[in-house]
């Protein structure tokens, strides 16, 4: 037998082993927009405004009013695993910020043309960051960030071919930043598509602001027939909209769960939900709702995936028994609509 010619081991190029830990993390367009709000929020904006141009895969533009980089800090924010929200490995069972990875950035800038620019309040000026060219120069901005990301995939040819059409990625992009505005609604954000203003939602800081902005993502139909939840179960608290009794065809894709300001996308938890749905609701609709769950952040490990969409309970099933016995008891009563609810 002829021996197999296997080749030596090496360590990757940084540069190679960036692009591989962004497939995992920038899977399309509205990846990027999802990641640099996320990074917003983290940092305290309560203002954002996003330009997209194309697919998203032309550009995609998040411009902050939040708490800045430092600008020695600017080269680290696109260094792998190098992140401002976690510093100890015991501090990672209780995450309260979005994001705590450290590989957005360097994932994204390894895949696409990024810019960096921010400003702290104590500065007289922004600086912006050109990583192709490892500089920092100083530039006029307000206080807060903007990123600015242009080619996506451009040397990732496998994947660009991935994308679908300009009008899908656009819907993902504003699908995802609904996602967003609905997990915060405190923070007023606006978006424009090939420079046509496609978005514009003010900060809903009273009842009926946050009743318009639900009106302008779910719809009116679910606004009016949609009651208000407020549930506290031991340590837990479950908020939001639910659509009662029979649900109308139109709320079908309205399914929206955020766990301490995280939008989540998990079995458990829709199966939860489902479940305490599941006499009112019949065959072939879904229920609608808008929930907010809120934890204390030990009960709840997003470390699970790079995404963090998906999480694990700490006691996954007394969740589950708490989603479902919360949902059905909010059902059983007839609770005023249109009320407003305490959104964490
Ligand atoms: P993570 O969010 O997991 O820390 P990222 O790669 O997304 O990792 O970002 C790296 C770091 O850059 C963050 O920890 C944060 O300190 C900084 N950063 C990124 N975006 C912003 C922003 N919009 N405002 C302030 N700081 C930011
Ligand atoms: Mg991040």
């Amino acid at each position: 037998n002829k021996p197999l010619n296997i080749p030596r081991i090496h360590a990757l190029p940084l540069q190679l082993a960036n692009q591989i830990a962004a497939g995992e993390v920038i899977e399309r367009p509205a990846s990027v927009v999802k990641e640099l709000v996320e990074n917003s929020l983290d940092a305290g904006a309560t203002q954002l405004n996003i330009r997209i141009e194309g697919s998203g895969s032309q550009l995609i533009h998040v411009r902050d009013n939040g708490a800045g980089i430092h600008p020695e800090d600017l080269p680290l924010a696109l260094t792998r695993h190098a992140t401002s929200k976690l510093s100890s490995s015991d501090q990672l069972s209780q995450i309260g910020s979005l994001g705590f990875r450290g590989e957005a950035l360097p994932s994204i800038s390894s895949v696409a043309k990024l810019t960096l620019i921010s400003r702290q309040a104590d500065s007289d000026c922004a600086w912006q960051l050109i990583p192709s060219e490892n500089t920092l120069k100083p530039t006029a901005h307000p206080l807060g960030t903007t990123v600015e990301v242009r080619d996506l995939f451009f040397n990732l040819p496998a994947r660009r071919r991935f994308l679908r059409s300009a009008r899908t990625e656009q819907q993902h992009i504003l699908t995802t930043l609904q996602r967003l505005a609905l997990s915060r609604l405190d923070i007023a954000l606006d978006c424009q598509l090939n420079g046509q203003q496609k978005m514009v939602l003010p900060a809903a800081d009273s009842d009926s602001k946050q009743l318009q902005r639900l009106r302008k993502i779910c719809g009116s139909r679910f606004v009016k027939d949609a009651f208000v939840i407020e549930q506290q179960r031991d340590l837990m608290q479950l908020n939001g909209w639910i659509c009662p009794a029979i649900a109308h065809r139109a709320h079908n894709d309205i399914q929206y769960f955020f766990i301490n300001g995280r939008v989540i996308r998990d079995r458990l938890i829709s199966h939860a939900v489902r479940q305490a749905f599941a006499e009112q609701i019949p065959a072939g609709r879904h229920p609608a709702y808008v929930l907010y769950l809120t934890l204390p952040l030990d009960r709840v490990d997003v470390n699970v995936h790079p995404t963090k969409h998906e999480v694990r309970f700490r006691e996954a099933r007394l969740i589950h028994g708490l989603i479902t016995s919360a949902i059905r008891d909010a059902l059983r009563q007839t609770m005023p609509k249109s009320t407003s609810t305490t959104v964490p």
